[in-house]
């Protein structure tokens, strides 16, 4: 858990100024971490991070991302729109989608982005949508499903994944793809989420290295980057433990030094999709506590709900609070701390030892930068907050605004209702 950046008389004056619940992001802390990433996999002849822009859909954010030298991984029309707004245009997007239309194909063409195909059967529909061409580049996702040797355990279950193509057809599409002309092709995977074990991600890299030098050796074809996806962790619950990016950049590096480099295949570009780690860590919402009730358990109500920050009540997740003022105090208190959705899931946290908390308290809700405010939803009538950006000088500033009943009713026109009969 990173500490909240701004002082308990700063929050203060902060909420004076915009009423929460809203998101903080520290541009500093998400800076360094992007230029820690980007050291440990400097090893590297060539790496390229692309953020994956569902996890924090803000161009701002993106902005600040593509000036440390990100690109976007996206996998629809607005991302796309949202990378293109944000001056992260060509191959520095990496459009991953699935059940993809054919629209989103022609625009992600476009923008000259690198199209990274889910299935065997979209290359013919891609061909299709781009009027019988296809790109110069293309990259296939691989699912590795129930592998024999090496990842099987940790990797999981990728055989009930929808994602991606078998090995057999990866080989095949590869032969396709080349005799329809394509020139660059890259090889990508994700089989993980928000897993912590470093060792997991040097697993999948070796299994990613040995199709690339199968692909060369039975399609005579020369993988040119390989795209290892998301799903690097974030320690969310105390006592958890960062991922150690030098370790994991050291560890692959030896796979591409045994593996790569003897095929000839170097310079071969080492690529992530991270969303979470990147912003993940330094994004917090900040709500405020207006209600208690004491029944069978001590309830907080906030005036942030599950809409803002759907993860805890969808699987459970953990989430570290602080309460503002009270950092230093006695967790000496229990409570379930809650949003006000007519669902009992909407808890932000179940029988956690906290402080007393007074009504008026300001609650901060730690980790919240990744799939955070992205997720959220309008179910019950609930507005989104709005999103604030400490800046590197120590000022903030709005970088999208809260919702309001205007944009909960944007979709609906009244002006029929008087004549409609029901
Ligand atoms: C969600 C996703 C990511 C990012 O995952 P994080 O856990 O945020 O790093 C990357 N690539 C694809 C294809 C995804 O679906």
């Amino acid at each position: 858990m990173n500490k909240f950046p701004l002082s308990h008389s700063g929050l203060l004056e902060l909420a004076k100024k915009y009423p929460t619940p809203f998101y903080v992001y520290d541009e500093k802390g998400i800076r360094d971490n992007m230029r820690y990433f980007t050291k440990a996999f400097s090893i590297f002849p060539e790496f390229r991070e692309y953020f994956a822009v569902k996890a924090l859909p803000n161009p701002y954010i993106l902005k600040i991302l593509e000036n440390e030298g990100c690109g976007g991984d996206c996998s629809s029309l607005p991302e796309l729109m949202l990378c293109e707004k944000a001056g992260i245009t060509g191959h520095r997007i990496m459009f991953t989608s699935n059940d993809t239309p054919a629209e989103e194909f022609r625009y992600a063409e476009k923008l000259g982005a690198i199209i990274n195909l889910d299935d065997i059967t979209h290359i013919d529909f891609l061909k299709d949508a781009l009027g019988g061409r296809m790109p110069d580049t293309i990259c296939f996702r691989y699912n590795p499903g129930p592998l024999k040797k090496g990842g099987n355990a940790i990797i999981g279950k990728p055989e009930e994944a929808k994602y991606g193509l078998t090995h057999d057809q990866m080989i095949e599409s590869y032969k396709i793809c080349k005799s329809l002309g394509v020139k660059h092709f890259g090889l990508h995977t994700m089989v993980a989420s928000n897993e912590l074990n470093p060792d997991f991600f040097v697993d999948t890299a070796k299994i990613v290295f040995d199709l690339v030098l199968e692909v060369q050796e039975k399609c005579g074809v020369n993988i040119e980057f390989v795209d290892l996806g998301g799903g690097v962790g974030i320690p969310y619950k105390p006592g958890q433990k960062k991922i150690d990016l030098d370790y994991v950049a050291e560890k692959i590096h030896a796979l591409y030094k045994e593996k790569i480099i003897p095929a000839g295949l170097d310079p071969m570009a080492v690529c992530f999709e991270c969303g979470r780690p990147i912003t993940g860590p330094y994004g917090w919402l900040v709500t405020k506590a207006i209600h208690q009730k004491h029944i069978y358990r001590e309830y907080i109500g906030c005036d942030a709900s599950m809409a803002d920050l759907m993860r805890p009540g969808m699987y459970g997740a953990y989430h570290e609070i602080t309460v503002s003022g009270k950092e230093d105090l006695p967790k000496d208190h229990v409570y379930d701390v809650t949003g006000s959705l007519c669902e009992n899931c909407d808890k932000f946290a179940v029988q956690r030892e906290l402080p007393k908390i007074d009504e008026g308290d300001l609650l901060i809700i730690h980790d919240a930068g990744a799939h955070g405010r992205a997720m959220g939803f309008n179910y019950n009538g609930k507005l989104r907050a709005g999103e604030l950006l400490l800046r590197t000088d120590g000022s903030v500033v709005q970088i999208r605004r809260a919702e309001t009943i205007d944009d909960y009713f944007a979709t609906l026109d009244f002006s029929g209702l008087s004549s409609f009969k029901a």
